[in-house]
């Protein structure tokens, strides 16, 4: 029986998508099924990510319509990548209340938006002949063209909350995003950590590749700097220039800070922002500072910078910040109450990321121990890290101590060394130190001898292990606490 309903469904779903979105479907497989849900696999992430992104409303009514005409009831799907074990999906369906939003979303197709894409797609040289499809699916980036973007398919328009503090660079984004090399070239866009940077850079990058058959490529500018530096080691340099400047019409290029005090790089990145720009190709910058204040900066690449338009992002406001609770809990059918959104938001101030984080701990935890989330599991998990302490102190301190517990001296907590006897003190300092003093990711790295994300990922690592009941970890954070504030 299964298997007459997985070819059924397999080929209802043939005769529904276009030949870009054949691949996808002849590539999934069926890991489970039960008579709740059926678990599909896709070989990588890649297709997956696309596959939730752009076809899941189509599998999802094909499967409705395959269960109804079996007379059976309705199952819900999840995925995961063959040979990895826990389903990944985003709509994985949780053992809470769905938020109504959600199952609107997932039973009734977005008509309006459908026909938005149909009529876009209708433009498009691919829709050609195959308009009777067009009802079913909207358009999509050929899976290569998306491939050699190197774009999170997830950072899109859509899924970014505009507010107050982000809505210049949305505006200039989107703008960009009409009319790639047309509107503001470069567009820079700065502001602090875990604010929506590279979100907005993706999200260009997604509408352009969506819309037209022009070529975007996302590069880190620590990938830039990389596959430089492998160039000039291996000879490849005609390659590497190739690969960015003809092989692409638009160039995102994140963290731009990185490149500062690389001369070498700077020399190359200044000749490819040139060639570009003679090219009338468009590029988009981001840091996580305005470009007069990285430092060691050739002044040539910084003037050329302040040639386009600067749009900085600022923190999220308290609205901004509810919605975008709102809206990420939505999208993994996960229901936050509103006392609850109401709390979270008053409390985590900092950036999206954390507020991300704290989602994540305390789904993790009501899932762990199968509780419903409320405002006192909420406070219970975020009033410990986000408490304001009058007593602010000197990151210092905070180091000697951490180095005093654990028996390790202060050039090993800040040296290189990647040996866990010096990982585990040094990641509790940089929590420690992010919690009890003023200083932001950027500061910290400074403090520690590390790029910012590397204090951010440590951070984001002890919160986590914190909310998953680390007792050995509670501990040690407890008598340093105790030993910190006495
Ligand atoms: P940055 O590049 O500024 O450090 P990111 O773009 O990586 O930050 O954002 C961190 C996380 O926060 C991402 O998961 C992103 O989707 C999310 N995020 C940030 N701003 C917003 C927003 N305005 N709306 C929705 N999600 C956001
Ligand atoms: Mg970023």
């Amino acid at each position: 029986m299964n298997a007459k309903i997985w070819a059924q469904f397999l080929e209802r779903l043939k005769e529904q998508v276009n030949d870009r979105c054949l691949a996808y479907i002849e590539n999934l497989s069926c890991r489970s099924m039960t008579d709740q849900t059926w678990n599909l696999c896709l070989p990588n992430r890649s297709m997956l990510n696309f596959v939730e992104s752009n076809l899941d409303d189509t599998l999802r009514e094909v499967l409705h319509s395959v269960m109804c005409d079996a007379g059976m009831t309705d199952v819900s799907i999840v995925y995961s990548i063959e040979n990895e074990l826990e389903p990944v999906s985003k709509r994985e369906s949780g053992y809470l209340p769905f938020d109504p939003v959600t199952v609107t979303d997932i039973s009734v197709p977005d008509v309006k938006k459908a026909s938005f894409q149909v009529s876009r797609a209708m433009n498009s040289e691919d829709a050609a002949g195959n308009s009777d499809l067009m009802n079913v699916l909207p358009f999509v980036a050929d899976i290569k063209v998306r491939e050699a973007s190197h774009l999170n398919a997830n950072f899109t328009f859509d899924s970014f909350i505009k507010g107050g503090s982000n809505e210049m660079a949305y505006c200039a984004a989107k703008a960009v995003a009409a009319n790639p090399a047309g509107a503001y070239n470069p567009l820079f866009i700065y502001g602090g950590v875990g604010i929506g940077k590279t979100h907005l850079m993706h999200a260009i990058g997604n509408e352009i590749i969506e819309t037209s058959n022009i070529r975007v490529r996302y590069m880190t500018s620590e990938e830039f700097t990389n596959d430089y530096l492998d160039a000039v080691r291996n000879n490849r340099m005609q390659e590497f220039r190739e690969s960015i400047r003809r092989n692409c019409d638009v160039l995102l290029l994140d963290d731009i800070q990185f490149i500062a005090g690389k001369a070498e790089t700077q020399k190359e990145f200044f000749n490819t922002f040139n060639d570009l720009q003679r090219a009338n190709k468009q590029i988009v910058l981001t840091s996580d500072k305005h470009p007069q204040e990285i430092k060691e900066l050739e002044e040539r690449i910084r003037s050329r910078f302040l040639g386009g338009l600067m749009a900085d992002i600022q923190l999220p406001e308290y609205e901004t910040r509810l919605e975008i609770l709102r809206k990420k809990s939505r999208s993994e059918n996960f229901y936050i109450p509103d006392d609850v959104a109401q709390y979270i938001a008053s409390k985590v101030t900092s950036n999206v990321r954390e507020l991300e984080g704290c989602i994540k701990r305390i789904k993790a935890s009501a899932d762990i121990h199968n509780e419903h989330i409320s405002l006192s599991l909420a406070q219970k998990l975020i009033e410990p890290f986000y408490q304001t302490r009058t007593v602010l102190l000197d990151a210092n301190k905070i180091i000697d101590c951490v180095c005093r517990y654990f028996g390790i001296s202060n050039e090993e907590m800040v040296g290189k060394s990647r040996a866990k006897p010096f990982v585990y003190p040094r990641q509790i300092a940089m929590y420690l130190a992010r919690s009890h003093t003023s200083l932001s990711f950027p500061d910290l790295g400074r403090v520690f001898g590390r790029d910012h994300t590397t204090v951010l990922h440590a951070v984001q690592r002890i919160m986590d292990d914190l909310a998953k009941k680390d007792t050995a970890l509670q501990f040690d954070i407890k008598r340093l606490e105790d030993e910190l504030f006495k």
